[in-house]
């Protein structure tokens, strides 16, 4: 394999003939917008050569691939982190050194894709970056939102939501897949007649959403492997007919184009938490059935009609239970298109799907209203109520009588659909997120499902890419340990064991701290240019940063924040080693009382700043719009991470493991990930 002519010479070449074809311009009258995009679209030339090489070995090997569906992927920017897993950081930096053009000034031009609202979503976005790395063959699915998490400013120490349009000036890394759009149906009704002795359902008078697809290759680091993220986007059937312009009639037109696109509008942005709207069930049911639908003509392209090699070829991992919908449209395209019985139908499923479950938080499982699905999506109801009703027949066998339990088990039950029961039904592996949060799940949440079928469920502990949240956001700390323990543990993080014996070694010790104190410095720039907010760098710096919430307790923080505060200002002999206690968060915008604990904080931090003996000792910095770019420089600047969640709410925490990753010692309760 040609592994690249991406060298210095040619990437220089390249820069410099997109800015002249595209832009008319030279280096030197480029904006930094547009050098952005030529150097991301020269990185994207080099990967589509290693993705032209992948798609046509799969075609060969028609190896097994994972689907991962998640209506979050919360990706961070690319262009970096894509330089990186191509091994080329050096030729590329090198080339716009000699260009005259600094790679940090021009990574900070990329917007970042904000499409999750905190670990769920930032889990999918590290999980395809080591399938990648791992070779493994997959592909991530979800919503091409046109707005993202929004973007949050501090006015009067309040949060105020601005829209995120993050695709306004495009977007490099992706290509429509035309050939792959599809149409998705809603409403209507399903009429059902006999042919040949066998039942027919005609799905008749629904209207249409067109669903297009957008593919983000994902490469993996120093391997062949290019995988996908493929976003939908909702689209209209209906072009603006010329003729109903003529008639006067072009508002009405616009405004069924205008219903049909909405559904890929904007992400929701609650986070651990549901809320039964009607938009939101059509997002999930609109992604779901454009991937089933792609999965099913891709596995027929490669192997025909041969069903019994579906779950060979096939797995589909349900990220918590958003894309549950998948089940029974997997059954519907088996059997209403595919002609294939009822029973062959949910063998496939059963042995095709995998669940994880991602909280125990009881506003968080996700129910919908059994008419909502039934006027919105008639057939899927019906196969919903057929796998009910099947189930609650085998619950009745394991549970005679007991129809308090079957009810809490079934899949409809008290005019609800309950899609965590759903999931765990058809699925022949159902995880937890963390060995605490699997053991509640067996022990409480889904007690009885474990009775009948403990054979399902595992604990699997989330993890993180030591790829972004090491080598990339740290690149310092990434050479000292390589100058101190070789290169293994880029390939196999486990070997970063190999450091323990230097926590001992006062040189080693002398190093880190010395890049402690540099990243706290860039850390307090960006505070300084951002927010015009001065901070000591020499202060300990101690971060609480994840999505507000009550039970993550960032009130715990702030009051003991109050109570330091109260000592110094009653007591004139307190003394401390001074500290700065940043803090990141977005609060749902709903969410009255996580954004009153926002401005608390924001009032602590003015209450400090103007109290001359308190500001020797304490500060406090609220960090305005917390996304991954931010958390890529706070994170290897923190001192201390706070995880403080009430223990068993936090089902896993990947936060925890960035900080420990860049050196924080952790103060935390003993839950999820932290055990
Ligand atoms: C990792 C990450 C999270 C998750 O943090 P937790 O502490 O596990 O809740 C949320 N938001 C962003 C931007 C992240 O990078």
């Amino acid at each position: 394999m040609p592994t690249t002519q991406f060298d210095k010479e040619s990437i220089k070449q390249s820069i410099i003939g997109k800015l002249q074809r595209y832009n008319g311009r030279t280096v030197q009258e480029a904006s930094e917008q547009q050098i952005y995009k030529a150097v991301a679209s020269t990185v994207r030339d080099q990967i589509m050569q290693k993705f032209t090489i992948a798609r046509d070995e799969r075609k060969n090997n028609k190896s097994k691939r994972l689907y991962y569906l998640s209506v979050e992927y919360l990706m961070g920017r690319s262009m970096y982190c894509n330089m990186l897993n191509l091994v080329s950081t050096d030729e590329y930096r090198q080339a716009l050194k000699e260009l005259g053009i600094n790679l940090d000034d021009i990574l900070k031009e990329e917007p970042e894709p904000g499409l999750g609202n905190g670990g769920l979503g930032r889990l999918a976005a590290c999980f395809l970056d080591s399938l990648a790395s791992l070779d493994l063959p997959a592909m991530g699915c979800t919503i091409r939102y046109e707005y993202g998490l929004f973007r949050q400013k501090i006015v009067d120490g309040q949060q105020v939501e601005l829209p995120d349009s993050w695709l306004e000036n495009g977007n490099v890394w992706e290509m429509p897949v035309m050939e792959d759009a599809c149409e998705v149906h809603f409403g209507g009704h399903v009429d059902i007649s006999e042919e040949d002795g066998k039942q027919k359902f005609i799905h008749r008078d629904y209207y249409t959403v067109e669903a297009v697809p957008y593919d983000m290759p994902i490469v993996g680091y120093n391997t062949s492997t290019v995988n996908t993220l493929r976003t939908w986007s909702a689209r209209s059937k209906k072009r603006i007919d010329l003729s109903s312009f003529g008639q006067g009639k072009y508002a009405q037109a616009s405004e069924e184009i205008e219903l049909a696109e909405v559904i890929s509008k904007v992400l929701y942005p609650e986070d651990n938490h549901y809320e039964g709207k009607m938009l939101r069930l059509k997002q999930h049911y609109f992604f779901t059935s454009a991937t089933l639908q792609y999965i099913i003509k891709d596995f027929k392209k490669l192997h025909g009609a041969n069903w019994a090699l579906f779950p060979d070829k096939v797995c589909i991992h349900i990220n918590d239970t958003h894309p549950g919908l998948a089940i029974p449209e997997l059954m519907r395209l088996l059997m209403d298109e595919e002609g294939l019985g009822w029973d062959e139908a949910a063998d496939i499923c059963q042995k095709t799907f995998a669940y994880t479950n991602h909280t125990i938080m009881a506003e968080a499982l996700e129910k919908w209203p059994e008419a909502m699905v039934r006027q919105q999506l008639p057939r899927i109801f019906m196969i919903l109520e057929e796998l009910n009703r099947r189930l609650c027949k085998d619950l009745w066998d394991a549970f005679p009588g007991e129809w308090e339990r079957i009810g809490q088990m079934a899949i409809i039950s008290y005019g609800q659909v309950h899609m965590a029961n759903l999931c765990i039904a058809m699925s022949h592996s159902v995880n937890g997120v963390s060995q605490l949060h699997g053991d509640i799940l067996k022990e409480e949440t889904f007690h009885d499902y474990n009775l009948v079928s403990p054979e399902k469920f595992s604990a699997i502990t989330n993890g993180i890419t030591h790829r972004r949240w090491l080598m990339s956001c740290n690149p310092k700390l990434t050479s000292l340990i390589c100058d101190t323990i070789g290169t293994d543990w880029i390939r196999e993080p486990e070997q970063l064991s190999a450091l323990t014996p230097y926590a001992e070694d006062k040189a080693f010790r002398e190093k880190f701290a010395k890049i402690k104190q540099e990243n706290k410095q860039r850390l307090v720039k960006l505070v300084k240019n951002r927010q015009n907010i001065d901070v000591d760098p020499t202060f300990v710096f101690d971060v609480q940063s994840k999505r507000l919430h009550e039970y993550k307790r960032q009130m715990l923080n702030a009051l003991h924040i109050l109570v330091l505060y109260n000592r110094i200002v009653s007591d004139d002999s307190f003394t401390m080693e001074p500290r700065a206690f940043f803090f990141g968060a977005k609060a749902s915008p709903g969410y009255y009382r996580a954004k009153q604990i926002i401005r608390f904080i924001n009032g602590l931090a003015r209450l400090i700043d103007n109290h001359p003996r308190a500001r020797k000792f304490l500060k406090v910095v609220f960090l305005e719009n917390y996304d991954v770019s931010t958390a890529e420089v706070l994170i290897p600047a923190s001192e201390i991470s706070e995880q403080l969640s009430t223990a068993s709410k936090e089902a896993s925490g990947t936060g925890n493991m960035k900080f420990m990753m860049n050196g924080a010692v952790t103060i935390g309760t003993m839950d999820g990930a932290n055990v």
